[in-house]
């Protein structure tokens, strides 16, 4: 009796209890929403403080770093929305993989720069100049899902049928140059990626509205994955593959994707968009769909590729 205890109560650990959780969530939103990070701008030193904070954890977590210099996969990005003297700069992809000895890969992605002062094109404030834009749901929020996905994956003590490969990206906001950097020179054969399911603002959950789930109609399998799922939170589907984020860039490689979005509100790319406004107990509940959403996908095959017309 004993050890049938010491059993369930192990069963119930390696299956419940690592699930993604609010607190979590919101622990790293706020470290990285906060305003020491100023706003995660690209080329900035607190853009580069960020990776190393989603460096930090792929360790934690006992990933392995698939970079080109260790976690880090270095480029350079471009301004070109505005004109700025400084428009080249230095920042990283934060890539960290789990190894299942599989032959396939699964990629999950969220990018983590943000409008840093408002220099750099794109915020919406009257006079961004200057201003933090601290960017909690675009896309801390997204970022913080990526952390809490790794965390599941790493230490479920489940060995799935597919690897994984975790990326934070940067210079999304230039014109998702970090996950294109990837993609052209990727640090894994793309041939091999079974699908990829990007985080871009998981953050301002609606219950009239749900969360999008984007990607729909890149593979054909997508209907039967998504059948039996089941959630308190509610989520639509919708078949487009490209716009709006990172993912686009793995469709444009013929790669099946899924793009997680609680949609736009009237923070969006103004320095108002904080921790405070985050809905964290819905990010999870969104993390628990895309959970059952990739382990229905690993009972399959690898994805076929459908193009969206
Ligand atoms: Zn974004």
């Amino acid at each position: 009796m004993k050890n049938y205890l010491f059993l369930l109560c192990f069963l119930c650990q390696s299956t419940f209890a690592q699930l993604p959780s609010p607190e979590n969530i919101s622990r790293h939103v706020y470290q990285l929403a906060s305003d020491k990070m100023q706003g995660r701008g690209t080329g900035s030193k607190e853009n580069q403080k960020a990776a190393k904070y989603v460096k930090k954890q792929f360790k934690k977590y006992g990933l392995q770093p698939k970079g080109t210099d260790g976690f880090y996969q270095p480029f350079t990005a471009k301004i070109r929305r505005v004109v700025v003297p400084d428009s080249l700069r230095k920042t990283n992809n934060v890539i960290g993989f789990l190894d299942n000895g599989a032959e396939h890969t699964i990629v999950i992605g969220a990018h983590f720069d943000h409008l840093g002062l408002g220099r750099q094109g794109s915020s919406k404030a009257e006079k961004p100049e200057g201003q933090i834009h601290n960017g909690a749901d675009d896309n801390a929020s997204g970022v913080a899902g990526l952390l809490e996905l790794a965390r599941y994956f790493a230490r479920n003590n489940v060995n799935e049928p597919y690897n994984f490969l975790f990326i934070a990206f940067g210079a999304e906001e230039l014109g998702l140059l970090g996950s294109r950097h990837f993609v052209n020179n990727p640090t894994l054969s793309l041939d091999k990626i079974n699908f990829m399911s990007n985080m871009d603002m998981i953050g301002r959950y609606d219950a009239s509205r749900g969360v999008g789930i984007g990607g729909f109609g890149t593979s054909g399998e997508w209907p039967e994955i998504f059948k039996e799922v089941k959630s308190d939170t509610r989520f639509f589907t919708d078949k487009a593959g490209s716009g709006g984020s990172d993912h686009g860039s793995f469709y444009a490689k013929n790669i099946p994707v899924l793009f997680f979005h609680t949609g736009g509100h009237d923070d969006y790319h103004k320095p108002t968009d904080d921790p405070e406004k985050i809905d964290y107990k819905a990010a999870a509940g969104i993390l628990g769909i895309q959970i059952h959403l990739i382990e229905n996908a690993m009972k399959l095959p690898k994805l076929k590729f459908t193009p969206v017309l």
